[in-house]
């Protein structure tokens, strides 16, 4: 009997196996096919054929889709590594590498499809010999023939030509329907404030590096390399001519940035060189656009792909360069299942496929430049920025001193406010980082002391400035409500905002600098499709004169008027329960120091904090990497977290906390023989710091060991004997937020 293992698309599940009747063809591994699970009818896709024999009844393939694998083996079998490194269902896994619109039955062409004639078509006489055609039908015929190479599916739409008639006129066999790649709108975003060059004369040090990465690449084999170069050193530029390299091999690039917004200048840049044989993925795009350039990309179309995180599952088949940059980036981690790592995937892609990976960043994670120095990744490194430019000087502006002068609610310290207001004369441009969105972080009585907590998190609500008075929301469920004028417990008319966000710094700097161009970049201002590109154009045109952000504005961008780059609360992130926010309140702050001064004139940064003699405060704005790291390292060590060991996260979520904890109990109850043998610690179960989320009370406890393997299989093993736990609980290996 032949027999496959099919991944459906349902959260948990692993692999199902099927047998294909007579009538069937052997679907291919890679390839969709429709089968039966309970009740419903699922698109799911071919993972393997069986090789041992499967107990009990098997319910039958009941229609093969694909006759040609729409995903590459190698894509098949990095998937199946997801699912199981990862703990994630197979079908999870499968669903992140598939092209938008794959669980239809068939691959939907609707949107940028172009319709033309074929040869039967575009005889007059097999024609008229077609029986039955409709006289809609006839005048699509019509329109088709007054143009050889077709039109578009929605330019015929236009015409009064629905796609249901050109879909039967293709059944027929008249008219041919391919897909037309639709670089047109993902390229036309780009963020640019000049055209990119050709190509560039690299500087004796990117020589040095280009030439040290472009030996492993040509070996063929896979390796990994840290290409650790300060902010403005030019690595973009390495990546090119390493791709350019690949392509002169046959082989392509694969490029990740860790933002949607970064992109488009990158891709344009990529495109300097490949023409269209560059094609971009990420979610910002619209169905219909990824759908076209992923089958661009599988149909071997390009040379190049730039993407986000799920661009790692781009379907290439001839990869031979992996670039990650700001590879330390934690919008790599995918932050729902499959709970995967980007740059992680991208390794373990470029060992199956044997590339050369390279990880590019001025702040590498603590994990990938332990491993350079061990040996383990080759390392290239760039210590100064091209053409000589100076990394920006950095000013730390202890606030509390600033308090003290200027009373409690000052935002702008004034050496700041002095810095803004001279780049503003010399028509210079200015980032304003603030790392947390909204007007206030919370509202209280102060009469009473009641707070605005949200009623299905633990976390109180953040004010944001509405139409009409002020809104409070709840940044992790989305709750909100308008707030009211008194206080809903003892009717006091005295509330009060505390803390502060992105939009009350706006407002700040628009009664101070009133003539000023300002924008904002953050979460509640990009909301609207285009918006962040159309800011941050913008910006790079001249039009904005100061841009406020949150950490969106820090990465990876090259504005080559900024000379200023204020950063209004430097230790935001200091105050979270996280062993990583050290490295992270080092790696913002170094790479937003690093948007200044990037063009002709030099850079500064002013920093204000209200811990000056922090570490990571104190040598970002030294911007010494190697000696953060060991200070870093040597706490990672003291305090047994990684990269010393490996952790993985489990959170229990129940309708009530007894509820949750008993089960965690139960859970760590039974993990624990096998943990003394395995050699792994258990730690908890205790209240997750956000204990209550969307309603549902949250218990987590963490496995901490040396071998992630020995983690998994207990946790295997223990999800196997009671699966019906598995929709009450999270598995995050290798966390990165643990709130
Ligand atoms: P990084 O990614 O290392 O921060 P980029 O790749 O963005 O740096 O390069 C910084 C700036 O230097 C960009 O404006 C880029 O166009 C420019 N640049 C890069 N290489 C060269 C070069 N060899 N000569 C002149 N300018 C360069
Ligand atoms: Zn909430």
């Amino acid at each position: 009997m032949r027999k496959v293992s099919v991944a459906v698309p349902v959260p948990f599940l692993d692999l199902l196996t099927y047998s294909v009747p007579d009538g069937l063809p052997l679907p291919p591994v890679g390839g969709r096919v429709r089968v039966p699970v309970g009740p419903r009818v699922l698109t799911g896709c071919v993972v393997e054929y069986p090789s041992e024999e499967i107990a009990g009844e098997i319910r039958d393939v009941i229609e093969v889709v694909d006759h040609e694998p729409l995903l590459p083996p190698d894509i098949v079998a990095l998937c199946r590594w997801v699912a199981d490194y990862y703990l994630a269902g197979a079908g999870d896994a499968i669903a992140a590498a598939m092209p938008p619109g794959a669980r239809r039955k068939a691959t939907s062409f609707r949107t940028k499809r172009v319709a033309a004639l074929t040869a039967l078509g575009s005889d007059p006489s097999s024609r008229t010999g077609s029986p039955g055609l409709t006289p809609k039908q006839n005048e699509a015929l019509e329109v088709l023939s007054g143009s050889a190479s077709g039109l578009p599916i929605s330019e015929l739409r236009e015409r009064g030509i629905s796609s249901d008639v050109i879909g039967r006129l293709a059944a027929r066999g008249l008219v041919t329907i391919r897909a037309e790649a639709s670089e047109r709108d993902p390229f036309e975003r780009a963020v640019m404030s000049d055209p990119p060059p050709s190509i560039r004369v690299l500087t004796t040090e990117q020589s040095q590096a280009f030439e040290q990465l472009a030996a492993l690449a040509d070996a063929g084999d896979f390796r990994v390399a840290l290409l650790h170069g300060v902010t403005g050193s030019g690595k973009t530029e390495i990546y090119r001519r390493l791709a350019d390299r690949a392509r002169h091999a046959g082989r392509q690039t694969l490029l990740l940035v860790p933002e949607i917004a970064l992109t488009p200048s990158v891709a344009a840049l990529f495109r300097a060189t490949f023409g269209e044989r560059v094609a971009i993925q990420h979610s910002g795009l619209s169905d219909g656009e990824r759908h076209d350039q992923w089958h661009r990309i599988r149909r071997g179309d390009v040379d190049v792909v730039v993407g986000t995180r799920s661009a790692v599952f781009a379907p290439l088949t001839r990869v031979g360069v992996i670039v990650v940059d700001e590879e330390h980036d934690t919008s790599y981690k995918q932050e729902e299942a499959p709970r995967y790592h980007g740059r992680d995937v991208a390794i373990v892609r470029g060992r199956g496929e044997n590339a050369l990976v390279v990880l590019g960043s001025a702040t590498p994670s603590m994990e990938s430049y332990q491993h350079a120095l061990s040996g383990k990744y080759a390392r290239a490194t760039l210590e100064r920025r091209v053409l000589d430019r100076p990394l920006a000087s950095v000013r730390l502006v202890n606030m509390r001193e600033e308090y003290a002068d200027q009373g409690p609610d000052a935002v702008i310290s004034r050496q700041l406010a002095v810095a803004v207001e001279d780049r503003l004369q010399r028509r210079e441009q200015v980032l304003v980082l603030l790392n947390r969105r909204g007007y206030a972080t919370a509202v209280f009585c102060r009469q009473c002391g009641d707070t605005f907590e949200c009623p299905n998190c633990t976390i109180s609500l953040t004010v944001h400035t509405a139409r009409q008075g002020w809104q409070a929301r709840c940044h992790y469920c989305n709750y909100a409500m308008t707030v009211p004028r008194q206080c809903r417990k003892c009717a006091a008319p005295y509330l009060e905002h505390a803390g502060f966000g992105t939009e009350k710094v706006e407002q700040h700097l628009r009664e101070r600098f009133p003539d000023a161009r300002i924008g904002r970049v953050d979460r509640d201002s990009i909301r609207r499709k285009g918006a962040l590109t159309s800011i941050l154009s913008r910006f790079a045109a001249g039009e904005l004169d100061v841009l406020v952000g949150t950490q969106m504005i820090a990465k990876g961008h090259d504005f080559p008027r900024v000379t200023l780059v204020g950063v209004i609360s430097a230790d935001v992130g200091l105050g979270v329960a996280d062993f990583r926010a050290g490295e992270r309140t080092f790696q913002l702050l170094t790479q937003v120091a690093g948007r200044a001064g990037r063009g002709e004139r030099p850079g500064e940064a002013v920093v204000q904090t209200l811990y000056p003699e922090h570490y990571s405060i104190q040598l970002a704005c030294r911007q010494d990497y190697a000696s953060f790291f060991e200070r870093e390292l040597g706490y990672r060590r003291g305090m047994r977290y990684p990269p010393m060991v490996a952790l993985v996260n489990v959170v229990v979520r129940g309708r009530s906390f007894d509820e949750a904890m008993s089960m965690a109990t139960q859970l760590t109850q039974r993990l624990k023989p096998i943990s003394a043998t395995a050699g792994f610690m258990i730690l908890g179960p205790a209240p997750a710091p956000l204990v209550r989320l969307r309603g549902e009370h949250r218990v987590q406890f963490f496995l901490k060991g040396a071998r992630r393997a020995d983690m998994r299989n207990a946790l295997r093993a223990m999800l196997a004997e009671t699966p019906e736990i598995r929709r009450k609980i999270t598995v995050d290996v290798d966390p990165l937020n643990v709130l």
